[in-house]
């Protein structure tokens, strides 16, 4: 949506019905406000993490179409589906995630996170575990956010001293990139969580509330698995590329749409373009990531369609995308640190002149569960937000306007 807006408003199109969005769902999540779900910091105001698509959208330029089997051509494509959760490949996840009676839930699916969220507040005290599987997943920091704000409604229930609390993560680290990684691993020590470090949930014996786990050193021969007991299980499941984008021809050996790293255009075909979850783009997956990606994508597509119609034009493809992505992560306590970086873990800080940003701040909370969501909602798919550069397009995004003969 934030593209076909944003593709308008460059006027890459003579009129609005020339680009069509195509979605499996008539509904749009705001996946961020699962975890505030999840974690007891939303009321039951549904509006704030589900609405129609078509509330956001242009009615001239959105068609929502459900497995029709129609075939459709294009000039240009791009690519923005997401990915796919994958609870089937932890043997009886499902079943114990669909049985109201089983402590167990996930803040990664809208029903699951209302489950963990009614567990939680219910829980009397006993062992708390939750999980984190190999990358890639959407927003790395989320499994643990879930894990904090859990610790919090604990303290404040007068229940923690009879809490035993785990974080089994594949990850080596609490995070991936160390300056962040360090100051979450302060974080978790301090307020007595357990983390587990190269541990992957592989099977769940609901019956007898037990979790089992595969160290992920193990040689894949070797099936002993740890058997972890629950009173309370947070579960996030592997993330998958969608099969269909995994079988497409612009896609890559892992089933992601193999895209140039700054460019977003594809390795093989020039009028495919992608962003977001779907992508091969090495950086975390999230909307942050997806914000900064959008006019560089927009950007790259007007250059190609200039290319297109005169390839003598001055124009060319620019490698924009520095691999920009955040995580707000929610520590507990109203505080968030806001990690944010490049391509190979390069920190960016966009308020490290007034605070180092490993350090949790109230400032960043109420950024986080006030302002963003307002912004995702209102001016995310108007194309009237450009992530950190806020309300002001970058400066590649500025000037011309149209697809223009040189
Ligand atoms: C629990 C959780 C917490 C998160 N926290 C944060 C956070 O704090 N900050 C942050 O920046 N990011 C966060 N994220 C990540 C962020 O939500 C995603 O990275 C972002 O939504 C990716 O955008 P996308 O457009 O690539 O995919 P999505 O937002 O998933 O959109 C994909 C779209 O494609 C559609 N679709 C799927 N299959 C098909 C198909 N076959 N045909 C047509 N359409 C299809 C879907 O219906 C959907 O509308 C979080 C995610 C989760 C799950």
């Amino acid at each position: 949506m934030s593209v076909a807006a944003q593709i308008l408003k460059k006027e890459l199109v003579s009129k609005a019905s020339d680009i069509t969005v195509f979605d499996k769902s008539h509904l749009h999540y705001y996946q961020p406000g699962f975890t505030m779900l999840s974690g007891g910091l939303l009321g039951s105001n549904e509006e704030d993490i589900e609405r129609a698509c078509s509330k956001y959208c242009t009615s001239q330029w959105l068609k929502l179409i459900t497995s029709s089997g129609k075939a459709f051509t294009y000039d240009y494509l791009v690519m923005a589906c997401g990915n796919q959760l994958r609870f089937d490949l932890i043997e009886g996840a499902t079943e114990a995630l669909e049985d109201p009676e089983s402590p167990v839930g996930s803040m990664y699916n809208l029903a699951y996170a209302k489950k963990i969220n009614r567990l939680r507040e219910n829980f009397k005290g006993g062992k708390i575990v939750a999980t984190q599987p190999s990358m890639p997943i959407k927003c790395g920091g989320a499994p643990q956010k879930w894990v904090y704000l859990c610790e919090e409604s604990m303290r404040k229930k007068k229940i923690r001293n009879s809490c035993d609390i785990h974080f089994y993560t594949a990850l080596p680290q609490m995070f991936p990139v160390k300056k962040y990684s360090d100051a979450l691993y302060r974080i978790v020590t301090e307020k007595n969580i357990v983390p587990h470090f190269e541990y992957e949930a592989k099977k769940i014996d609901s019956k007898n509330k037990k979790v089992y786990f595969k160290k992920i050193s193990q040689q894949p021969q070797e099936d002993t698995l740890l058997e972890v007991p629950y009173d309370l299980l947070h579960l996030v499941p592997l993330q998958k590329p969608l099969p269909c984008v995994a079988k497409a021809a612009f896609s890559n050996q892992a089933g992601y749409v193999d895209v140039h790293k700054h460019t977003l255009q594809s390795v093989k075909f020039d009028n495919v373009f992608a962003l977001g979850d779907c992508s091969s783009l090495p950086t975390s997956k999230t909307a942050a990531a997806v914000f900064a990606q959008s006019p560089v994508l927009v950007c790259n597509l007007q250059n190609t369609m200039i290319l297109h119609k005169n390839k003598n034009a001055k124009v060319e493809v620019k490698e924009l995308y520095d691999g920009y992505t955040s995580c707000p992560i929610f520590v507990g306590d109203n505080k968030l640190m806001l990690a944010e970086f490049l391509y190979d873990g390069k920190i960016s800080e966009t308020f490290s002149s007034f605070v180092d940003q490993s350090k949790p701040t109230q400032f960043f909370y109420y950024l986080k569960r006030y302002v963003f969501p307002y912004v995702y909602w209102h001016h995310v798919p108007r194309a009237q937000w450009f992530g950190r550069n806020t309300v002001v397009a970058p400066s590649f995004f500025r000037g011309r306007k149209g697809v223009h003969f040189s």
